[in-house]
C-alpha cells in the first residue's frame, strides 16, 4: 500500500460514523502510523494522531500503538507526556491495538529485553523474534475471535500475515488468548479490549482486523 505522505499532518476527526466509533488515537511519534490512518479512512472511522499530551482528548475511545521501533517509541511515549493518558485509558478497559512494536509496548514480560512499557498483555513477548535475515517475510492464516469472557466468537479466515522484524509471543498467561499461530508460535492475541498483533494488517488490503477492532 503507498501511503499519502499527507497523512503525517492530516488528522480526521469529523468522519462519518463519529458517533458509532467515537475517535481513534493513532500514536504518532515514531514508526507505521500513517498506514493505521489510511485505513480507518478506508472503513469511514475518525481518527487523530497523538503525537503530543494535549492530543489526548475525551473524544478518543479507543488507541492504536502502530509498528516502529519500541525503544524509540517507549522514550517518546514518556518525553511527549502521552504515556500516562494511553495506560489511563488501557486500565479503563478501551479498545487498544498494537501492531508489532505496538505489541511490545503493551506486553507485561519481554523475554529479551528488560525494559516493560505498558506491561498489561499476560504475555512474555520476544523482540526480533525472526532474526535479521528470516525478520521480514508473509504468509496467512486464520484468526481467531473472543468474546469479553474469553468464549471464541469468530473466525477471520486466511487473513495474510506480513511480518517485518516482528516479535512472536514466548509464552502466553491465563488473562490472554492466542488468536493467531503461525510456525507453531502465538503471533496474536486478545485480553478483553486489548489486540497485539506481531504482524502488520494496516500493510495489507484485508481491513478484517481493523473492522474488528472497531466493533469492540
Ligand atoms: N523490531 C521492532 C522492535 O523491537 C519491531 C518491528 C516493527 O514494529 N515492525 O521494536
Amino acid at each position: 500500500m503507498v501511503v499519502d505522505v499527507s497523512y503525517i499532518s492530516k488528522e480526521h476527526s469529523d468522519g462519518v460514523d463519529a458517533v458509532a466509533h467515537g475517535v481513534t488515537g493513532i500514536l504518532a511519534v515514531q514508526g507505521a502510523f500513517a498506514e493505521h490512518a489510511a485505513m480507518l479512512d478506508r472503513l469511514g472511522a475518525p481518527w487523530k494522531l497523538l503525537r503530543a499530551a494535549e492530543d489526548f482528548n475525551d473524544s478518543i475511545d479507543r488507541v492504536i500503538l502502530p509498528g516502529g521501533e519500541s525503544t524509540t517509541q517507549g522514550k517518546l511515549l514518556r518525553s511527549t507526556g502521552l504515556f500516562d493518558p494511553i495506560a489511563a485509558h488501557i486500565a479503563a478497559g478501551k479498545p487498544t491495538f498494537g501492531t508489532c512494536a505496538g505489541m511490545i509496548l503493551l506486553a507485561e514480560r519481554l523475554d529479551n529485553d528488560p525494559n516493560v512499557y505498558f506491561g498489561v498483555l499476560d504475555a512474555a513477548v520476544r523482540r526480533n523474534a525472526y532474526g535479521r535475515q528470516l525478520g521480514s517475510f508473509a504468509t496467512t492464516e486464520d484468526v481467531q475471535t473472543f468474546a469479553a469472557n474469553g468464549d471464541p466468537s469468530g473466525v477471520i479466515s486466511d487473513f495474510p500475515l506480513v511480518f517485518i522484524r516482528g516479535p512472536f509471543v514466548a509464552e502466553v498467561g491465563p488473562r490472554a488468548h492466542v488468536m493467531a499461530s503461525t510456525g507453531g508460535n502465538a503471533v496474536a492475541l486478545q485480553q478483553g479490549n486489548i489486540l497485539a498483533t506481531a504482524f502488520h494488517p494496516e500493510i495489507t488490503d484485508d481491513t478484517r482486523i481493523h473492522e474488528y477492532f472497531l466493533s469492540l
